[in-house]
């Protein structure tokens, strides 16, 4: 049963804030119980989000195990495993008084509200939803409306597994969305796209709710003198084709050392041939196509665009308006004034940029929003160096890309433009926890130094 076929938001909301004081209080075992309960239950609908998937964006089925479903045991068990050491209080020492006792204590923030993408739409639910009720807190989810029969999995499979006061599923799209971001969440968690999230972001201020912005952006590769070719170019296109090159930390587009550009688009063809045309044509069953026609349109507008402005297509170029899919697409000669260098390009078209000196591609990245991710392929320490220490963005992967988002032991998440805030592992229990400092005073002679009466107690200044 959808859950808000029977209750209003309102109700929902009402119901899950009152029980937010008990949930808070659960222990570290009751808490994994929950999750326990979710990790058994995932198996059984498997089968119904691959459907759901192949019907909303023909997501090839092996992409749909291991993005969205083969990742979320796993979670579940490194957060069940350390449960209860992240939930213990923290010892700290005073730097004013030695004998008084100063903790931190995670406290859960309350309710929760999970905004979801449609490009990751049953994993970028689900995995907020874990931390967020690791962390002791009630969960309501939103998932994307673009993806309605993912959604629909989603609203059917939760009551299954949670009772609508611990976590409830509304769907819909912008009427529902707005609508739910009127009510004062303790925190709202939003993956999805810039923009988006700084209405999210305004609508929390009026209630003064924190919030977790996952947003996207042009995650840029920086590709110099000494990189090994033939690794860099099989990462990059794969990397740029997963999810139809619809991921939020995609490689956008490529700075590579003048050098170097042949060879890079002689091995980015090689790597394309072999991963999408090994019988001779175009193997559209390995990659997604474009989420809607809406954004094949964008996509195909962005190319236009380009090529307008005199971008040279060195293969691929190829838009099949039936399945709405792009063919793997790499352009050069792109002028920096064409729409695919201004927004996200969320899609398989891979703009590539050359660079004589190191410092005119960083001061190109430093110039636009901070991105979500950047990558660099380079064998050389001292580039690597001058590059991490000279950008700034949510996260960087050295010699491939995307990884610094898939092992739990970093925190993931954006900065400025692309985002705020961030998750994974223990960075995610803390940003779904209030760390709250609680000081007991230590059992020392009172001290009156700063009580009144004052007179007598003000030095005299000097003029
Ligand atoms: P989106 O911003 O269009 O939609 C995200 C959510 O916001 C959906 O649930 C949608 O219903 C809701 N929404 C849309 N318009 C709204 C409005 N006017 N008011 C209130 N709510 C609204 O994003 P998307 O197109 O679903 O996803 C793609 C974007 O998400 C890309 O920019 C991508 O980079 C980003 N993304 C980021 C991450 C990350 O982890 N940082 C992961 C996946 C996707």
């Amino acid at each position: 049963m959808n859950q808000n076929e029977i209750y209003s938001i309102q109700e929902l909301f009402e119901t899950q804030k009152k029980y937010s004081f008990k949930q808070r209080l659960t222990t570290a075992e009751e808490r994994i119980g929950l999750l326990q309960k979710l990790k058994n239950a995932l198996p059984d609908i498997y089968g119904k989000v691959i459907d759901a998937l192949s019907k909303d964006v023909a997501k090839p089925v092996f992409e749909i195990q291991y993005m969205e479903l083969a990742g979320l045991p796993g979670i579940i068990d490194g957060i069940c495993a350390n449960l209860a050491k992240w939930m213990e209080a923290e010892s700290v020492t005073s730097a004013m008084d030695k004998t008084a006792s100063l903790e931190i204590v995670p406290e859960a923030r309350g309710v929760v509200l999970v905004i979801g993408p449609w490009n990751v739409p049953f994993f970028l639910a689900i995995e907020p939803m874990i931390t967020a009720l690791a962390a002791g807190n009630c969960v309501m989810i939103k998932p994307s409306e673009l993806t309605p029969y993912t959604s629909h999995v989603i609203a059917e499979f939760i009551p299954t597994v949670f009772p609508p006061e611990i976590v409830s599923v509304v769907e819909g799209g912008v009427e529902e969305t707005t609508e739910l971001l009127k009510l004062p969440f303790d925190h709202i968690f939003f993956t999805g796209s810039p923009n988006v999230g700084k209405i999210v972001m305004a609508a929390a201020a009026k209630n003064l709710t924190t919030v977790t912005l996952e947003l996207g952006g042009k995650s840029p590769v920086f590709i110099d003198e000494s990189a090994d070719m033939e690794r860099t170019a099989a990462s990059i296109m794969h990397k740029k084709t997963i999810n139809g090159g619809q991921i939020c930390i995609s490689t956008d587009y490529l700075l590579v050392h003048k050098s170097r550009e042949n060879e890079l688009l002689a091995a980015l063809k090689k790597y394309t041939e072999k991963y999408y045309y090994a019988n001779g044509s175009f193997n559209g069953k390995d990659m997604s196509h474009i989420i809607n026609r809406h954004n094949y349109d964008r996509l195909k507008g962005l190319y236009q665009d380009a090529l307008d402005k005199g971008a040279h297509v060195e293969f691929g170029g190829v838009f099949h308006d039936d399945s709405i899919q792009i063919e793997p697409t790499v352009i050069t000669h792109v002028s920096l004034d064409s729409k695919i260098m201004q927004e996200e390009i969320f899609g398989p078209l891979l703009p590539v940029l050359t660079y004589g000196n190191l410092q005119e591609a960083i001061d190109y990245v430093n110039t636009h929003s901070k991105p979500l991710a950047l990558y660099i392929y380079s064998q050389d320490q001292k580039n690597i160096d001058k590059i991490v220490a000279e950008t700034s963005s949510g996260g960087v992967t050295i010699n491939d890309a995307m990884l610094h988002a898939s092992d739990y032991s970093l925190p993931f998440g954006g900065i400025n433009g692309s985002g705020m805030g961030a998750y994974h592992g223990v960075y995610g229990f803390r940003e779904l926890s209030h760390l709250k400092p609680v000081y007991k005073a230590g059992n020392g002679p009172l001290d009156e130094t700063l009580h009144p009466p004052f007179a007598g107690k003000v030095q005299s200044r000097k003029e």
